[in-house]
């Protein structure tokens, strides 16, 4: 599902990856763990082809990312269900009109929309949030939209920057067994998270990112 072979990075002179190699298996649900500033945005980035490499290759969802053109990068992104950091929500628009957006944006037919997004409100417990601004949640209610809105085109591949930031262990251990449910669906998850404790708690497989490159694997 990903394949990063010898992959380097810099913000001009300032060199963030340096040969990242790692796999991650169709399926799979993976930890990218790594202190602050450790570049998991930029690999996260790099993997949904919004940053290029300066060196080395990246194959994900079975792309090729150096032969991605400009025509194809739409195709490519709708397989991929992506949660920021910052949420970017369109701050204007309620709940519910951030969760169809996805589906609107892939022309889905407004009936299909309105079908997912009920039940998408319904099972991240937002139904009576619908109305309401981004802005007017709490900020666990927003983690749970930006999951809905994520995977709401049904995506192969989870990428979620730090999805649990700033939570307590029990809002976190929620939030990952909602990915941990889309996982079982078959959906393949790649989490960042600073948190390692909160990573080795879950049982799943963890990469390390520190000082430019990958340090440790652990297998369950
Ligand atoms: P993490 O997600 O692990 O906190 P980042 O990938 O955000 O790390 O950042 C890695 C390093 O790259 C940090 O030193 C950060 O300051 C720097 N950096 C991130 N984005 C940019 C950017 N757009 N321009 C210049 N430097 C950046």
């Amino acid at each position: 599902m990903i394949q990063v072979h010898q992959v380097s990075f810099s913000y001009n002179e300032l060199s963030v990856l340096e040969q990242v190699s790692f796999r991650v298996e169709r399926g799979e649900f993976v930890f990218l763990v790594g202190p602050s500033g450790a570049g998991k945005t930029t690999l996260l980035r790099l993997l949904y082809a919004d940053l290029i490499p300066i060196a080395g290759d990246l194959s994900v969802t079975g792309q090729k990312l150096a032969k991605l053109d400009k025509m194809s990068l739409p195709y490519f992104r709708q397989k991929i269900g992506l949660v920021f950091q910052d949420f970017k929500f369109l701050p204007d628009k309620s709940v519910r009109e951030n969760l169809a957006l996805p589906q609107k944006l892939a022309s889905t037919a407004p009936k299909f929309v309105k079908e997912s997004v009920d039940r998408f409100l319904h099972q991240m417990g937002l139904s009576h949030h619908q109305h309401a601004l981004p802005t007017e949640i709490s900020s666990n209610e927003r983690r749970r939209l930006a999951i809905a809105r994520a995977v709401i085109n049904n995506p192969v591949l989870l990428l979620a920057d730090a999805p649990t930031e700033g939570l307590d262990l029990r809002l976190s251990l929620e939030v990952m067994a909602l990915l941990d449910a889309l996982n079982f669906q078959g959906m393949t998850v790649f989490v960042t998270t600073t948190d390692r404790q909160l990573a080795e708690k879950c049982n799943k497989r963890i990469i390390e990112l520190r000082d430019g490159g990958i340090h440790f694997f652990s297998n369950r």
